[in-house]
């Protein structure tokens, strides 16, 4: 099944001056975040997860699935 997914998020560079020492993974699939995360409102908060492929994971499997996902609690 194909969906038409409007994307929202944005690409965001990791400021050290944020989070300079934390290692932050994708709370959607849990691969590693570098340099970069993609920013997107999911509905409870900002969540950053490491790119558009899973804004869509999240708008199409997670949140129908689980429910909204609270935005990462530790930055
Ligand atoms: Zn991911």
């Amino acid at each position: 099944m194909t969906a038409e997914i409007q994307l929202t998020g944005r690409w965001v560079e990791r400021e050290l001056a944020w989070n300079d020492t934390d290692v932050l993974n994708c709370p959607v699939c849990g691969r590693l975040i570098t340099r970069r995360a993609w920013a997107f409102d999911a509905g409870a908060g900002e969540l950053r997860v490491h790119g558009p492929d899973c804004e869509e994971l999240y708008l199409t499997y997670w949140k129908p699935t689980y429910g909204l996902m609270k935005p990462n609690a530790d930055y």
